[in-house]
């Protein structure tokens, strides 16, 4: 019989931050597709949400329960996942300075880009504006929701705030700029732990409006989709940031001729498909796509392990030895504020994969950060902007 479904939420809203601030992790189990469905051995549904919080993964003698913050089950609206995923926290903390990451994991196929941009990720962008409205995921409800803020804000505190954009991908630990395409393949990662990671010469670019941002989304997405039909799926194997930089000009606290900039930003990845691709039938350039792809997920499970467990590895997390890791480094065990999307399916076909993926998220639900508000000299920003427009001219990009 169908079970009655009762979900009392709470919708983190509160943008007041502790001295830690633990990752927060939901799970979404989306909905059998037909494949699934038509397995005639075994159609059956593996795992199953109970209440607001808990999953149960049913097998042989026991059933096994995992608790994160939240669980969506199959019927789970766009909506509601945007309403209760705590996606909000992190836009308010965004423009308050703070640097927030939202990233899903999961296996191909689970719903990562069902649930960050929308169904068939660049495709929705050309349904008509009902079905964009009811179907658009997480990232572009996001966008939505920081210019409705910005908006007000403004009206609060009539400081203007500058909003730049970036797009990438990282795919064989190179990072492709999804904006502009043809900017080289072979970007690299600069800062430290301290100051930040950050990925020289990417196309930043400033925006004003919703609709350029939705508009650099969906070139992305398309630039990603046309990438993986040239080169074999990658986008399944690759993960894809988009960065949200946040910023606006206030007079210091302490020394009111000193103006300081506010740096907040707000990222999106979707990563890579956590499955095992199988190593044995990989050659020559499938294996180093192979080993390259391992090396950025292994080391964000690595460095999640180490983090959630700090006897693990002596408390030594091994950020450096990739470059996702590097880049979201403040992400996880450093000053962001961080939450984590696990997808999932519910069929019995794809029970290992989704056993591993809650593992992982149960271990990354123990990280905890130390959220700090970035500000920044505004002599400072002015010169390393003019520094990064120099470099480019250098090498004669078109700006
Ligand atoms: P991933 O990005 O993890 O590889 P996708 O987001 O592409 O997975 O989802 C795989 C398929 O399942 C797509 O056809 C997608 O539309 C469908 N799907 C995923 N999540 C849901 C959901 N919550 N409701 C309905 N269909 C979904
Ligand atoms: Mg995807």
């Amino acid at each position: 019989a169908p079970v009655q479904r009762t979900i009392y939420r709470n919708e983190p809203t509160a943008s007041i931050v502790s001295e830690k601030d633990r990752v927060r992790v939901i799970v979404r189990i989306r909905p059998m597709i037909e494949r699934e469905l038509e397995n005639q051995n075994d159609p059956q549904t593996v795992l199953r949400c109970e209440g607001e919080s808990s999953i149960i993964a049913e097998g042989g003698q026991h059933n096994r329960r995992f608790t994160f913050d939240n669980v969506f089950d199959e019927r789970s609206t766009q909506e509601e996942v945007f309403r209760y995923s705590g996606i909000k926290r992190l836009v308010d903390l965004a423009i308050e300075g703070y640097v927030t990451t939202c990233f899903a994991y999961g296996q191909t196929g689970s719903g990562k880009t069902h649930t960050m941009v929308g169904p068939g990720g660049a495709a929705i962008f050309r349904m008509d504006e009902n079905y964009r409205t009811k179907n658009f995921g997480i990232a572009p409800r996001a966008i939505n929701y920081l210019f409705q803020r910005l908006r007000e804000k403004t009206q609060e505190t009539n400081s203007p705030y500058y909003i730049r954009v970036a797009y990438c991908e990282i795919y064989n630990e190179q990072i492709r700029d999804l904006i502009r395409p043809e900017n080289p393949d072979n970007l690299q990662v600069r800062g430290s732990i301290q100051d930040g990671f950050y990925v020289e010469n990417l196309y930043q670019t400033y925006i004003e409006t919703i609709d350029e941002l939705l508009t650099i989304l969906e070139e992305g997405e398309l630039n990603r989709a046309m990438a993986s039909h040239h080169l074999n799926d990658t986008s399944s194997r690759s993960h894809a940031m988009l960065s949200i930089q946040i910023e606006q000009d206030l007079q210091d606290y302490d020394d009111s001729q000193q103006q300081i900039t506010r740096q907040g930003k707000l990222t999106f990845v979707d990563l890579a498909g956590s499955e095992k691709v199988k190593v044995s039938h990989s050659k020559g350039k499938q294996l180093v796509e192979t080993n390259n792809i391992n090396k950025s997920l292994l080391t964000l499970g690595t460095c999640i392990s180490a983090l959630s467990d700090p006897n693990k590895l002596n408390g030594h997390v091994p950020y450096r030895e990739s470059k996702l890791t590097r880049l979201l480094a403040d992400s996880l065990g450093g000053h962001g504020v961080t939450l984590m999307i696990a997808c999932i399916s519910p069929s019995s076909l794809c029970e290992n994969e989704s056993l591993s993926t809650l593992r992982y998220a149960n271990r990354a639900k123990n990280i905890e950060n130390a959220p700090l508000v970035k500000t920044d000299s505004k002599e400072n920003v002015i010169n390393r902007l003019k520094l990064e427009v120099r470099k480019l001219k250098d090498e004669n990009y078109e700006l």
